[in-house]
C-alpha cells in the first residue's frame, strides 16, 4: 500500500490510551466528580503519598503544571533577583523561564554530544558568588550524569534541582551516560554509589515534575509536582501553591504566592496511569528498541544512548545537518510525524538578548530529530518510520 492511504503515524496516540483505560477512568472520574472535592482533597494526597512511596522520598506536592514546579522549588530555595542558575540551554523553554520568573539569570553550560544533557565539565568555570542553584535536566528521558553535577553542587554549596519534567519513572543506576550502562573506572567515586538505585527526582535538593498530556506520566489536562527530603522546603512549597497562605490559618498571608493547586480529577486519573507506569516503560522501551535495529546501520545516523536508565519520553535521532530538511520530507511524505526537539537553544531565544550559546548545543540544534514514540506503536510502524529515515542519504 502507497504510504499515503495508510493510516498517519502521530508523535502519540492518546485517544487510544484513553479508550484502553476507560473501565479504570470512568469510575474514578465520576468518583471524584460524585465527591464535589474538585481541588485538592483526599485523592490529591493520595497520590502525593503513592508518589513519595514510589521515588523514595518524605514529600511530594501536587502542582499545576511542571513549569510551576520548577519556579516554586527555585522560589522556596530563596532564587530571586540577581541570583544566577546554573543550567542546559538544550530544554523546553520552561527551564529558564523559571529562573528568569524570578528575577533571577540563568547560566548556560554546555552539553555532551552523545546524551545530550548537561555537560557537568561546564558547570564549575560558571559557578560564582551569584550561584544559587544546578538545574540539570534529564533529557528525553535519560538521566543527567547526577554523580558529577551533585558532586560539584555539594563541594560549592549550591542545591541542585532537577528538572525531571520529561523522567518520571526513570531510575538512576549510577551507570556512565554514554557508555552503554557499563561501569568504568571512572564511575567508581563515593556520590555515584550513594545516588546509584534511587529514583529520578530523588537525586538532588528539590525535583520538578511535569504531568502534561504527552510525558512519560501523562494527565488529562495540566498537572505537575515537587518532590524533596527537606520538610522545610516542602512547607514552603505547600505555602506558595496556596497564596502563601498558613496552612493553619488558611485566610492570614505571610508572603505572596500562587494559585498552584492540584485538581482531584487529574490526581485521579494519574493514580491510574501511575500504576500502569512499569508496563508503559516497558513498551516505551521495547519500540526504541526495534528503532534500533531498524536504524543500526545508516551512515551519519547518531541513535540516543542504549542506556539501561533511559525511559525515552522521546526517541531523538541526529542526522547530518545538511539532511535534516530531506528526512523530514521524507517522513512527512510516508505520513509520520516528526518534531524537532529543540531547533533553538534557549540561549538563542529572542527575549534572552545577547547570551552566547555553546558549541555543541548550537551544532545539535541543527542535527536533531524525535521520532514517534508512545507505548502502542507497532513493529510495522517502525519499520515505515526507519524507511523513511534511511531513504535519504
Ligand atoms: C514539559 C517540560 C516543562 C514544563 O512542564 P509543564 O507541565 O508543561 O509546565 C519543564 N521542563 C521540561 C524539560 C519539560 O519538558
Amino acid at each position: 500500500m502507497p504510504d499515503a492511504v495508510r493510516a498517519p503515524i502521530p508523535m502519540l496516540d492518546l485517544a487510544s490510551e484513553v479508550d484502553d483505560l476507560w473501565s479504570e477512568l470512568e469510575p474514578a472520574v465520576e468518583r471524584v466528580l460524585r465527591s464535589g472535592q474538585f481541588i485538592g482533597g483526599v485523592e490529591v494526597e493520595t497520590f502525593e503519598d503513592e508518589v513519595a512511596q514510589l521515588l523514595g522520598v518524605r514529600h511530594a506536592v501536587g502542582l499545576n503544571s511542571g513549569t510551576d514546579a520548577l519556579v516554586i522549588a527555585l522560589e522556596a530555595l530563596g532564587v530571586g533577583p540577581g541570583d544566577e542558575v546554573i543550567t542546559t540551554p538544550f530544554s523546553f523553554f520552561a527551564t529558564a523561564e523559571a529562573a528568569m520568573r524570578l528575577g533571577a539569570t540563568p547560566r548556560f553550560g554546555d552539553i555532551d554530544p552523545l546524551t545530550l544533557n548537561l555537560d557537568p565539565a561546564t558547570i564549575s568555570p560558571l559557578m560564582n558568588e551569584r550561584t544559587k542553584a544546578v538545574l540539570p535536566v534529564h533529557l528525553f528521558g535519560l538521566p543527567a550524569d547526577m554523580a558529577r553535577i551533585v558532586e560539584i553542587g555539594r563541594s560549592a554549596g549550591v542545591p541542585v534541582v532537577e528538572d525531571a519534567a520529561q523522567a518520571f519513572g526513570a531510575v538512576y543506576s549510577g551507570a556512565c551516560a554514554g557508555c552503554s550502562g557499563g561501569r568504568d573506572g571512572a564511575c567508581d567515586d563515593a556520590v555515584r554509589s550513594e545516588l546509584a538505585g534511587r529514583k529520578v527526582g530523588a537525586l538532588g535538593t528539590a525535583a520538578a515534575f511535569s504531568f502534561y498530556p504527552t510525558k512519560t506520566l501523562g494527565a488529562y489536562g495540566d498537572a505537575g509536582m515537587l518532590t524533596t527530603d527537606d520538610d522545610e522546603l516542602a512547607a514552603q512549597a505547600r505555602r506558595l501553591r496556596n497564596h502563601g497562605s498558613r496552612p493553619e490559618d488558611k485566610y492570614v498571608h505571610d508572603m505572596l504566592g500562587h494559585n498552584s493547586r492540584l485538581d482531584a480529577v487529574q490526581a485521579a486519573v494519574l493514580r491510574i496511569k501511575l500504576r500502569r507506569l512499569p508496563e508503559a516503560t516497558a513498551a516505551r522501551r521495547r519500540v526504541a528498541g526495534w528503532y534500533r535495529d531498524a536504524l543500526r546501520d545508516v551512515p551519519g545516523v547518531v541513535l540516543p544512548p542504549d542506556h539501561p536508565d533511559h525511559v525515552f519520553h522521546q526517541f531523538t535521532v541526529q542526522v547530518p545537518a545538511e539532511r535534516l530538511e530531506a528526512v523530514r520530507r521524507a517522513l512527512g511524505d510516508a505520513g509520520v510525524a516528526h518534531q524537532r526537539f529543540y531547533p533553538l537553544a534557549l540561549s538563542a531565544q529572542p527575549v534572552m538578548g545577547q547570551v552566547e550559546t555553546p558549541p555543541v548545543v548550537a551544532e545539535m540544534c541543527g542535527r536533531v530529530l524525535s521520532l514517534p514514540i508512545h507505548p502502542g506503536l507497532r513493529p510495522d510502524d517502525v519499520d515505515r518510520v526507519a524507511a523513511a529515515v534511511r531513504s535519504v542519504r
